[in-house]
């Protein structure tokens, strides 16, 4: 099935979040159908990174939104492990600093893409600024209703300059969020992830539902388009992101970089290290033997 087009949210398309079933997992039944996709994928990101990192003239920024418990840092561990840490790097937004603050909002946003050969994937972005932002009213509508463009102008000179732009919403239902809450509040090992916003955000679902609407809507294009994850099966939603950006990957025909040197002249090298590396150690054995003989002849010698 392909999920790019199936789950991508097509520019100038109105998005109905209420129209799409958070349970949908395709022709898979169960996490163990999933499983061989997954771990197909998953090594394709492998070998892809690989060589957008040695090609080194492309970069590819990921962009992962969703409310609470909806598997944000989830979707990073069991989906870009599979990238090497050289040329990898994962950064998450939090409410912004003093210093963040003073500055227009997409400025600690651009400090943070990547680097051409790198891959970087937001936990949290630039889209804050019209949901959180939005729906807390931190700034007037006046200032975050103009960002749309502003995003749409930002991610547009991103991509002339050679990044790819990938932007995933993991769409969960609300029970399926009290459920991981729950989750939270049984596993020890979770409660560090507990927070009271947890709660009190919860009680915004719908605002912050209308606010992913518009940002989605709004911000969908052909140059960086969003693509609405069913993520209430966190195997499904594992399988759907890292298909869609394996396949993005793929479709950029990267090669490995042009040699930069004469391979003949350099086999040539080679050979001759070789050579001189066989003498020595030959010579090295030769050192090493003749004492054993010296000792071979004595004991012989004394009839042991
Ligand atoms: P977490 O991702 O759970 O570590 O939480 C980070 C928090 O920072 C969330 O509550 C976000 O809504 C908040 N946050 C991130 N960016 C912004 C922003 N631009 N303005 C206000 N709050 C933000
Ligand atoms: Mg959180």
């Amino acid at each position: 099935m392909n999920y790019s087009q199936l789950f991508r949210v097509n520019p100038g398309i109105k998005v109905k979040l209420g129209d799409i079933d958070p349970n949908f997992t395709a022709k898979h039944k169960n996490q163990k159908s999933a499983l061989p996709k997954l771990e197909k994928y998953t090594q394709k990101l492998r070998e892809l990174q690989y060589l957008l990192y040695a090609e080194g003239k492309q970069s590819l920024l990921i962009c992962l939104q969703a409310l609470d418990g909806a598997g944000k840092d989830g979707t990073i561990n069991h989906v870009f492990w599979a990238m090497n840490p050289q040329g990898t790097r994962v950064h998450g937004f939090k409410f912004p600093s003093k210093e963040e603050a003073e500055h227009d909002f997409l400025w600690r946003i651009h400090r943070q893409t990547p680097a051409r050969g790198e891959v970087v994937i937001f936990n949290r972005s630039h889209y804050e600024d019209v949901l959180v932002v939005r729906v807390h009213n931190l700034v007037p509508e006046d200032v975050w209703s103009k960002r749309y463009d502003a995003i749409n102008d930002f991610e547009k000179n991103l991509v002339a300059n050679g990044t790819h732009i990938l932007k995933f919403f993991l769409h969960i239902s609300p029970d399926e969020q009290l459920r991981r809450f729950r989750q939270r509040l049984d596993d020890p090992a979770r409660h560090w992830k507990i927070s009271e916003s947890d709660y009190s955000e919860r009680e915004f679902w719908d605002q912050y539902t209308k606010a992913y609407e518009d940002a989605l809507s709004k911000t969908s294009t052909k140059h960086a388009p969003w693509y609405i994850i069913p993520a209430n099966y966190k195997w499904f939603r594992n399988l759907a992101v890292s298909k869609i950006v394996a396949e993005a990957l793929e479709s950029l025909n990267m090669k490995f970089p042009a040699l930069r040197v004469d391979i003949n002249d350099i086999k040539r090298k080679y050979h001759k290290a070789l050579k001189k590396e066989k003498t020595e150690e030959r010579n090295r054995r030769g050192k090493e033997v003749r004492p054993d003989k010296e000792e071979k002849k004595d004991t012989k010698k004394k009839g042991r």
